[in-house]
């Protein structure tokens, strides 16, 4: 994986954009000549890692700036390479994109902690202004972290812990399960060697126990499907090492993780989902509670599929997911997906969708805008948006993403400023919660207003979410 040549680059570029082979390929030279005489810590030449970095952006099919800025990402900081210089020899945008992902230079008076929870928040803030430079950074750390073998067993700790806490966040905020799925494995081997090592070889063996199983289940779909004249693709997978580690961690054992096993079923067509899931429930019985429709209800992050966890011989349980090829493409690439479907615009659309419809948007604003201190800003980020979070139902059936802790009070402000600083009762499932009642996932929860009612003090003692917080005090302090 790590033996990517120049030429693969190139090739793969030319495939899907021909028109800039020859900027990159200047970009490289610059990138090249940046940092020659400097090496990895595997002995190799430096340029090995921003041209992995470049081809894991390029299998995304970016764009020509941010090609350039994959293989520039370190020159500003790492060579006597200036900003300016790179704004007159490539564009301001490829200098923009390299100055987001640069680090702040070491200080004398500010501790090694500071200065990294300030670097944390310039690059999470720097998707305000362009989401690329966090697709840069994902495809930077996930370089590091294939590679991060030849780092002290310290460091590799260090590391890991920060893909997991901030970097695995952000992936997931913006869709891209791919990078996700293989910056959690890859955490998992360094932060518990032992436990990555277990549970991979109980994989391995649920692998090779379930194949003949899942190949029939296969081979049943396909006739099935063809007999209803549905186009398919079909292919099984077990859940990932480190998802079975969380499974764990959560107190399930192997037997209870009822995704253990999955079947993806790709078609072409929405209406084409729902009738493969009626197929789906010819082959197996349904498990109670395991069905979600994230079609006409997509996560927050944009995923859509059917989920439904079917009953089969021997009291086992395979989940199935439907989806058409294209919310499968969308699924492993998130926003980046934009790049493929828009391809001149894709900058600009993939910043309006960021802006208008991912949820984590208006909450990372509030705090940004909250917190002055760079420490306290990535505490409350870890603990708002990057830690564990549910996701409860408004009347109409929308869904609102919201910190785990989060009660009435941070639902209504989630709403509007308006229905939070009037919240008068809410019902939760259909029964009256107190207004500090602690929200779980899947809750359908209703709220009514009355004008005469004004934000309570105490109120301030158990919302969880910066907004909410930030808009009673406005509030009170206007009235
Ligand atoms: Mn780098």
């Amino acid at each position: 994986m790590n033996n990517i040549t120049f030429e693969d680059l190139i090739s793969l570029v030319k495939a899907y954009n021909p028109d800039e082979v020859q900027r990159v390929t200047e970009a490289y030279e610059f990138a090249s000549q940046a940092h020659k005489g400097q090496y990895r810590q595997s002995g190799e030449e430096y340029i090995i890692h921003p041209l992995n970095v470049c081809y894991i952006l390029a299998q995304m099919h970016a764009d020509g700036d941010t090609l350039c800025a994959g293989l520039l990402h370190d020159v500003i900081e790492d060579t006597n390479v200036t900003k300016e210089e790179l704004a007159a020899y490539f564009n301001p945008e490829v200098s923009k994109l390299v100055e987001g992902v640069t680090k702040l230079a070491k200080m004398t008076n500010v501790s090694k902690h500071k200065l990294n929870c300030t670097n944390t928040r310039k690059i999470i803030t720097g998707m305000m202004d362009d989401v690329r430079i966090v697709i840069i950074k994902l495809a930077d750390r996930l370089h590091n972290m294939r590679t991060l073998g030849y780092k002290s067993s310290e460091k590799q700790k260090e590391i890991a812990v920060e893909t997991l806490e901030v970097f695995v966040p952000l992936a997931y905020y913006i869709g891209a399960y791919r990078i996700k799925n293989e910056l959690e494995d890859l955490s998992l081997r360094y932060i518990n060697p032992e436990e990555y090592r277990r549970l991979g070889e109980l994989r391995l063996s649920i692998e090779e126990e379930s194949k003949e199983l899942l190949s029939e289940l296969l081979a049943k779909m396909k006739i099935l499907l063809e007999q209803k004249g549905i186009p398919n693709e079909i292919k099984y997978r077990v859940k990932s090492i480190f998802g079975i580690y969380k499974k764990n961690q959560q107190g399930k054992e192997i037997k209870d993780i009822h995704d253990l096993l999955s079947l993806k079923i790709l078609v072409n067509e929405v209406d084409d989902c729902y009738r493969t899931l009626g197929a789906v429930h010819q082959i197996g019985k349904p498990v109670v509670g395991k069905f979600s429709d994230y079609i006409s209800n997509p996560k927050t992050n944009m995923y859509q599929s059917l989920h439904t966890t079917i009953m089969v011989p021997e009291g086992g349980k395979v989940q199935t997911q439907i989806k058409t090829f294209e919310m499968d493409a969308i699924a492993q690439n998130g926003l980046c997906h934009y790049w493929d479907l828009n391809a001149g615009e894709a900058r600009i659309v993939m910043q309006k969708h960021l802006k208008e419809k991912l949820q984590f948007y208006r909450s990372l604003k509030q705090i940004d805008k909250a917190f002055v201190d760079d420490e306290e800003f990535v505490l409350q980020i870890k603990s708002e948006l990057f830690a564990d979070k549910i996701y409860v139902y408004t009347a109409e059936g929308e869904v609102i993403e919201m910190p785990v802790g989060a009660t009435p009070v941070d639902f209504a402000y989630q709403i509007h400023s308006d229905v939070g600083n009037h919240l008068a009762k809410a019902i939760v499932n259909g029964s009256e919660v107190p207004l500090d009642y602690e929200l779980s996932n899947r809750d359908r929860i209703i709220v009514f207003q009355d004008l005469s009612v004004r934000p309570q003090e105490e109120w301030e003692h158990f919302a969880v979410t910066t907004r909410a917080r930030r808009k009673m005090r406005e509030y009170n302090r206007r009235n």
